[in-house]
């Protein structure tokens, strides 16, 4: 992944792609046509699928950064905590609009006046009034009393409840850990193979961020998916302790009110972006291409939109996963995100929500980056970061030029995979400002980022090695 590197062309595009990896993109050919389309980082969701699968999804992914000699981000997202019901006698039961239902211990198959409910923590947490949402929030019930041993809801909307359906319970805080015994066993599968991220769901409160943080121990960086209605509660904190974030709208738009989702995503969004953090808008982007080749206007708007809001990266899941087109639908986010970003608007827009800088040499060469690339053509902004600190920094400000990150570590540049606008290339570690300077040329031609007469804008920090110590900035024309 070096200087040698063969010149595959960057994206062309600021915006990433994640991409969720299942039955019909796990192939080692689909995954190299879904990357060549523009996926910047594969997800494998362990709440699907066997880890054997998995294992080849990864070793794949792995034989195909080493073939493209690109750093390819993998993110390993747990299952976290999420509710189930039991099973019932017939595989299913229909549950009326009107009347009773009732969640209890009962091991016994349900019927349609009750299921067992397998989680203990449940019982005695919930009160009168609260929710109670089965199904994706497809049936709807309101707990009219709760004790250690049942739950009784009365009717709001009934319908069709089969095995193991999930159940959300928006209103309560959970004493539960955020990583399941299956979850704990899936991150040490996950972390044994290298991924280098990790997405951690049902988030409810800064300290799950520690706890599973204590867990991967400096293994993988950690993205946490915002669902609950306490994530949104403590989002800052929770942004501020974790790596990236992830707009998780399936759960959240259960626990929360459909239409609140929007003003949650660009609140979030929002937050992200002042701190720093990537943040990923996620689920239904492109739903109707599961089993359509074109999206409906509505989709291409809503990915427009997380576009010209400022994420970083949008995802795919079931499209990609176990949809009929992962392919068109990958070339669809990408050109959409292309037209968005070519707009007139996009990157005003983006000046417009530009975030407070901190009183920091880095964020100051950040700023100043952003304003060089505002008045002169630059054709790249070449950071040299070991630890990506000060590339993220640089993302941050939303520069209109691309940012070519350089590091001599694989682990940073598969980070920064999911940033906005960060090209990263691996090359040897450097030890003197000056030799930045050249290589810095030299590879921003060599990937094509860079013509001769062009302007290259070189930023890097002296001790080398050490997060947050950008202090100088070149102005250099490549000849
Ligand atoms: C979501 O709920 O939006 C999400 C991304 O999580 P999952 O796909 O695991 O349900």
């Amino acid at each position: 992944m070096a200087n040698s590197a063969p010149k595959l062309d960057p994206r062309g595009r600021k915006v990433k792609i994640l991409a969720t990896v299942g039955p019909t993109s796990r192939s080692p050919e689909m995954l190299a046509r879904l990357f060549k389309a523009g996926v910047d980082a594969f997800r494998v969701n362990m709440s699907h699928g066997e880890n054997a699968d998995h294992a080849k999804t990864i070793e794949a992914i792995r034989a195909m950064e080493k073939q493209f000699m690109r750093p390819i981000a993998i993110l390993a997202d747990l299952q976290g905590p999420k509710l189930r019901v039991g099973k019932f006698k017939d595989g299913q039961a229909v549950i009326r609009h009107s009347g009773h239902f009732k969640l209890d211990r009962n091991p016994e198959p349900g019927d349609e006046t009750r299921v067992e409910l397998p989680h203990p923590e449940l019982f005695g947490l919930l009160d009168k009034g609260q929710r109670l949402l089965i199904n994706d929030g497809k049936i709807r019930r309101r707990v009219i009393r709760a004790d250690e041993n049942e739950i009784l809801c009365s009717a709001e909307v009934g319908g069709v409840i089969s095995d193991r359906k999930g159940v959300n319970v928006p209103e309560a805080v959970l004493q539960l850990s955020p990583l399941t015994e299956k979850d704990r066993r899936d991150l040490a599968f996950g972390l044994e193979l290298g991924v280098d991220w990790v997405a951690l769901s049902f988030v409810q409160r800064p300290e799950d961020i520690i706890e599973a943080r204590e867990l991967i121990g400096g293994k993988a960086f950690l993205m946490a998916k915002i669902e609950k209605p306490s994530a949104v509660t403590h989002l800052e904190d929770i942004a501020r302790l974790c790596d990236a974030i992830m707009v998780a709208r399936g759960d959240l738009g259960v626990e929360v009110p459909a239409e609140n989702v929007p003003r949650i995503q660009k609140d979030i969004v929002r937050t992200c972006r002042q701190l720093g953090r990537p943040v990923v808008v996620a689920t239904q982007m492109l739903e109707s291409m599961r089993f359509s080749p074109a999206p409906t206007r509505a989709e291409v708007t809503d990915v427009a939109n997380a576009v010209a809001e400022g994420a970083d990266a949008v995802m795919l899941s079931a499209e990609t996963a176990s949809g009929d087109y992962p392919l068109e639908t990958v070339q669809m986010m990408s050109k959409i995100i292309r037209q968005v970003e070519s707009g007139p608007d996009y990157q005003s827009q983006l000046d417009v929500g530009r975030p407070q800088a901190e009183a920091t040499a880095s964020d100051a060469i950040s700023c100043a980056i952003r304003r060089i690339s505002s008045i002169l053509p630059v054709a790249a902004l070449v950071n040299y970061s070991e630890s990506g600190a000060s590339s993220l920094r640089a993302s941050r400000e939303r520069p209109k030029a691309p940012i070519l990150s350089l590091t001599p570590s694989l682990t940073t540049a598969r980070r920064l995979t999911v940033a906005w606008g960060i090209y990263s290339v691996v090359n040897e570690r450097l030890r003197k400002v000056e030799e930045v300077t050249s290589t810095a040329l030299e590879i921003a031609q060599a990937q094509g980022m860079a013509k001769r007469g062009e302007t290259v804008v070189i930023t890097a920090g002296e001790p080398f090695g050490q997060p947050g110590s950008t202090n100088s900035l070149r102005i250099e024309t490549l000849h």
